[in-house]
């Protein structure tokens, strides 16, 4: 009815249609009030209706308890790479980091600059394509933290069962996978994403921290910078990034529909399955990770002999087909599929019959 495509980018990415939907049918007058969430000010009570229901939704998601805070920030998933050592690290505690592929070695590029840090464990020598084994006793009792990319966006691999870190707070950034599965709060001190894969548009950062940690801060932080003075205003400090928040409300809501993460999960498992089938059954397309640690959300692929001009064919008639933003990210090259919460299955299905049929006249 839309004519929409299949799209799947792996950020901005696609959105549940239901909310897009609503987003439209609310545009012009919210709720009655007269204008557009966009246009109202982050002071009325609409709007703060808004943030205390999109608040409580990730609080139910979760069963988050009241150690933690939900903070909506802005500055992107890469602006925590340097507010978390900014608030959590103490001199003299190194951080402890699992380096897993991109994310989490940008994270490292931003230790580097003023925090002692100790790469614990890593997947580099394979080129990322697995998750490495960590022994609750490779942790320093004494690190400030621990830190972890739940999913690895530009590799496709993730972690199935996150480390035990003891007394030492887990930091992990979940932004490519995060409400795509189920996970226990209490086992991170600070878990962030940013919006644009699961959760909504650009421009949102969902920050969950243990408030006890938002005290290790020193106050001559920038304010903006200091968890302390977001979770003080409850992310109103100053205007937040009001129409991304609400988007976001709405996909929770979504999510809530669709099962909660148990419901997410078993989605998401299936879409994945069928895509991992494509490629494990062909002798034309390979997946370079290993099985155990591959992600249900990128996945990456390659056509054998990693034969760049039939990739490029590949995306080319992929597209003609409707099926878009496939293309490997710049740094590793072949293909990626991103097939996120909002992806549909009818979505993944087409991309199957395309890569079949492909595989068939270009073998
Ligand atoms: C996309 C992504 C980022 C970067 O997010 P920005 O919001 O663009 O800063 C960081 N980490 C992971 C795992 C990502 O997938």
């Amino acid at each position: 009815m839309y004519q929409r495509l299949f799209n799947f980018s792996a950020g901005p990415a696609v959105l549940p249609v239901s909310v897009l939907e609503k987003v439209r049918d609310e545009m012009m007058n919210y709720q009655g009030a007269g204008m557009s969430v966009m246009e109202m000010s982050h002071r009325s009570k609409a709007f703060e209706e808004i943030l205390a229901k999109t608040e409580a939704s990730v609080r139910s998601i979760l069963g988050l308890s009241d150690d933690y805070a939900v903070l909506f920030l802005q500055g992107g998933a890469s602006l925590q790479f340097s507010m978390v050592p900014m608030n959590l690290y103490t001199p003299g505690k190194p951080v402890d980091v699992v380096h897993t592929g991109v994310w989490s070695g940008k994270a490292i590029d931003e230790l580097k600059k003023s925090t002692e840090f100790n790469i614990i464990a890593s997947s580099e020598d394979k080129n990322f394509t697995y998750i490495p084994d960590v022994a609750a006793s490779q942790f320093n009792p004494d690190a400030s933290y621990a830190y972890c990319t739940s999913n690895n966006t530009i590799y496709g691999t993730r972690w199935t069962q996150f480390p035990q870190t003891g007394s030492v707070p887990l930091v992990c950034d979940m932004s490519s996978d995060i409400f795509s599965r189920p996970f226990d709060m209490n086992q991170f001190g600070l878990v962030f994403a940013g919006a644009q894969k699961n959760l909504g548009p650009s421009g949102v950062t969902l920050v969950i921290i243990r408030k006890d940690l938002a005290e290790r801060a020193s106050s001559t932080l920038p304010t903006m910078l200091q968890y302390r003075t977001h979770i003080k205003n409850t992310s109103m400090y100053n205007t937040p990034p009001a129409f991304g928040i609400y988007v976001l409300g709405l996909v929770l809501d979504w999510i809530k529909e669709q099962g909660g993460l148990k419901g997410m999960e078993q989605k998401n498992n299936e879409k994945a399955g069928i895509l991992y089938n494509t490629i494990d059954n062909s002798d034309f397309y390979y997946c370079p990770n290993v099985v155990k640690d591959r992600s249900t959300m990128n996945v990456v692929f390659r056509i054998n002999g990693n034969n760049e001009d039939l990739e490029k064919t590949f995306l080319k008639e992929a597209a003609q087909n409707g099926l878009l933003e496939l293309k490997g990210h710049r740094s590793v090259g072949g293909l990626r599929a991103s097939i996120y919460n909002a992806q549909t299955l009818d979505a993944v299905k087409s991309l199957s019959v395309f890569m079949k049929d492909f595989a068939k006249k270009h073998a």
